[in-house]
């Protein structure tokens, strides 16, 4: 390494696109690129990601790091099981580390991010924390005594079947009321178009209507601008996202609970119920330390600079 320090490729494979970065040990991105995902077979993905590496990489980059979205298995690296895909069981740190050339690794994307926050986000200093993203579906990582939390197969943590509305609407696993459907982003979104639907010339109808393509931030700029449906979605998935963030504390714990993903850009409109509800259903809250809801540090990059940091750490 001539005495520089080493730095990292991270990739964030979505269920929609890729994004890949360039970082160095500090957390500094010195490079990025980003494409869709091809979601068919595990080659096409696999040339897609060795793609984005080759665009971002420099002679310095001694990993990388890839988040994947769904189940992977944390003694080989492949995945397991990824719903937005429609392939399973790939080798794909094997793959992806013949096509690059370099040691891989790869782990949930959700626990990639939790890695971004704990070394160097809103959960830094913190050995214990759990983190929460809102997105598409909803994603979950745990670091426990300074290590991810991985259970017996790499499958731990996948927060988005617990239930936090029996009566709830019905997930793709087959039960009612899912974290991950009753309070994502996605969550948001379709509320969102429901009450455009009921409520045309209201602001929110109006911002949907207009052609928004994303619903969940025409919600939070209307609930910004005094909107009652607006402000009431975000408070019942504030809420939600309280009952759910509850229950990983008493199981695990945490020195800081931190939740991440597009929806948090509606801060305490979301943050105020969400925190609300935790302090309702924390376990004897006061017999301890208070447990901060903290907004994540990073952005939409947290994946993809959370891998190449967990990539780098794994190279030492
Ligand atoms: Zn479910």
């Amino acid at each position: 390494m001539n005495g520089s320090p080493a730095e990292a490729v991270g990739v964030d494979v979505g269920a929609t696109k890729i994004a890949a970065v360039r970082v160095a040990a500090d957390g500094a991105v010195s490079a990025r690129a980003r494409c869709a995902t091809p979601r068919r077979t595990a080659a096409e993905l696999v040339a897609a990601v060795a793609g984005l590496v080759a665009r971002v990489r420099g002679e310095r980059v001694a990993a990388v790091g890839v988040g994947l979205p769904g189940m992977v298995d944390a003694r080989t690296g492949a995945l397991a099981f990824a719903p937005g895909l429609e392939f399973a069981r790939a080798p794909l740190r094997e793959l992806i580390a013949d096509a690059v050339g370099l040691p891989v690794v790869t782990d949930n994307d959700a626990n990639v991010a939790a890695w971004a926050e704990y070394r160097l986000g809103a959960g830094r200093g913190h050995e214990h924390l759990v983190l929460v993203t809102l997105g598409t579906g909803l994603g979950c990582g745990v670091v426990v005594g300074g290590r991810l939390l991985h259970g017996a197969h790499g499958f731990a943590t996948e927060a988005s079947h617990l239930t936090v509305d029996p009566g709830g609407p019905w997930c793709e696993c087959g039960q009612r009321g899912c974290w991950g459907v009753a309070a994502s982003g996605a969550a948001i979104e379709k509320l969102g178009r429901q009450a455009a639907t009921d409520l045309p010339a209201s602001p929110l109808g109006r911002l949907i209507g207009a052609g928004r393509p994303d619903a969940g931030t025409a919600v939070t700029e209307a609930a910004r601008g005094g909107d009652g449906r607006a402000l009431e979605i975000l408070d019942r998935i504030g809420t939600l996202t309280g009952v759910g963030l509850a229950a990983l504390a008493n199981l695990f714990d945490p020195a800081v609970v931190i939740v991440g993903g597009g929806p948090v850009s509606a801060g305490d409109l979301l943050l105020a119920p969400a925190r609300a509800e935790f302090a309702r259903r924390l376990y004897a809250p006061g017999d301890r330390p208070p447990v901060p809801v903290l907004a994540a540090g990073f952005a939409d990059l947290a994946g993809a600079i959370g891998a190449a940091l967990l990539a780098l750490d794994r190279s030492r």
